[in-house]
């Protein structure tokens, strides 16, 4: 039986852990910096929805039952209704219903069905342990727990899934020939907590659809309903354009959302206001690394090894298909690991490459070419519908939908993605 030791039991680790437990030839250990979140009652400013199209749901299928249980708490949105300053709506449909879950609710459910299906010593999952340091030669991992106890044990293979800010990654960086870079997205964000019906004003969202609304392209809302008549979203502003850094009081918020998004500030409890203004921000770190692996003994996946912008909901998508991806390599080439690592490095370093570029030049920022966007969206439906042979779905319609290759995509939409990529740099 093969030990692999997994740093971070978020949505990357947590399902590679159940891949890899469903073969009988592994056992999992596993640590997290974190509390157990079951014991949360409830995540608070640490959490925020993520949608799950084709290629995460698709991963989440292979582990028989995992899928119903995640849907079962999750909610389906057919679509995403833009709202004017006004208050205005325009609705942009969607023929596949997207699944939208919080992502605390995700992790712990993953968390739950895992203790569950692997009771024994196959399993072990240590919380408040963070792992500090890392010697490639040696094969140790240095961890420290809460009470800053330190431990260092022996790895035969060390997983990275512990997010944008990897230190299996750092470690890596700094001890081994590995290279990555690492950046901070020009995009800042605040998790959002609103109530989706206000009865004394007759407000009732759409508990089936995604809310959105933008002040030019300088800061937009994003709000998904939750089981219960909850709206989670995030708040996203460009850095230099932080108008939280503008209020010295409550009040002062409550006015700028009554002023810029009339709507949603009638969603806003008098606590949520408050905790809004005191609530942190949240830096969005990019990561380009040239390869996802060092020797046979160390693989990084999920944010570790490519974090992208959120802007158009890839990430967590790509770390759950990656998890299924290893699972696959580690059928074909046996125990054989730098095989089944540098297969891993040569398949997804392309991959996380043009999820990159879509991420960031997918959706345009100026007025024109947003109206441009929309009408390339509503022409391409219609060929595609009428003419499917020729011509292909829509760029998001690909993304979304399909689990076609990003590179592939990137390359049917190279003039559009440069267009909107000048475009954009020449916003900066
Ligand atoms: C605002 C926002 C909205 C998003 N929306 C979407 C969306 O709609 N759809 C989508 O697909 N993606 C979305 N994403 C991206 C998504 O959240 C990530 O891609 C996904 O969470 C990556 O999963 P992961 O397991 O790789 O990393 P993480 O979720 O970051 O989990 C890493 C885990 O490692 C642990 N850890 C970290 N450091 C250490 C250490 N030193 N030692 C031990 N443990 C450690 C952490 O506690 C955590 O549990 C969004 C991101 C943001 C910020």
């Amino acid at each position: 039986m093969q030990k692999i030791t997994i740093i971070g039991a978020g949505p990357a680790g947590l399902l590679l852990a159940h891949y890899l437990l469903s073969r009988d030839r592994f056992q999992v250990e596993m640590y997290d910096r974190l509390d157990d979140p079951r014991l949360l009652e409830n995540a608070g400013n640490r959490t925020f929805p993520l949608s799950l199209q084709e290629r995460g749901t698709k991963a989440l299928q292979g582990i028989p039952g995992l899928a119903e249980k995640i849907a079962d708490r999750a909610t389906f949105c057919t679509g995403t209704m833009l709202y004017s300053q006004s208050g205005k709506p325009r609705i942009v449909k969607r023929e596949k219903p997207i699944l939208c879950i919080d992502r605390h609710e995700l992790v712990t459910i993953l968390l739950n069905e895992l203790t569950q299906n692997h009771t024994g010593d196959r399993l072990k999952i240590t919380f408040n342990c963070c792992c500090t340091e890392i010697d490639a030669e040696a094969k140790l991992v240095t961890l420290e727990t809460e009470n800053g106890e330190r431990l260092t044990t022996h790895y035969e293979l060390l997983v990275g899934a512990d997010g944008a800010r990897s230190r299996v990654r750092e470690c890596s960086v700094n001890s081994t020939d590995l290279n990555c870079e690492q950046s901070y997205a020009l995009d800042d964000y605040k998790s959002l907590f609103l109530n989706r019906i206000n009865s004394d004003e007759s407000i009732a969202l759409a508990p089936d659809k995604i809310h959105a609304s933008n002040i030019g392209n300088q800061i937009r809302i994003l709000l998904v309903p939750q089981p219960g008549d909850r709206l989670n979203g995030t708040i996203i502003f460009k850095r230099d354009k932080n108008p939280f850094e503008n209020f010295s009081t409550v009040a002062e918020l409550k006015a700028f959302f009554q002023e810029n998004f009339p709507l949603f500030s009638q969603l806003m409890s008098s606590e949520e206001a408050e905790s809004l203004f005191e609530r942190a921000i949240g830096r969005i770190v990019t990561v380009k690394c040239d390869r996802f692996h060092h020797s046979n003994s160390i693989l990084l996946i999920g944010d570790a090894a490519h974090a992208v912008s959120p802007s158009i909901g890839q990430g967590c998508n790509m770390a759950l298909a990656e998890a299924k991806v290893v699972a696959e390599l580690s059928d074909r080439h046996g125990d054989n690991w730098s095989q089944i690592l540098a297969e891993f490095s040569r398949q997804q370093v392309p991959e996380a490459r043009a999820l990159q570029e879509l991420s960031d030049y997918c959706f345009p920022r100026s007025k024109w070419l947003i109206l441009e966007f929309f009408l390339r969206l509503r022409i391409r439906r219609l060929l595609n519908r009428w003419f499917p042979q020729w011509f292909k779905p829509f760029l998001f319609d690909l993304i979304f939908d399909t689990d076609c290759s990003y590179s592939e995509i990137v390359q049917d939409y190279r003039f559009w993605i440069d267009r909107v990529k000048r475009n954009t740099e020449s916003f900066q």
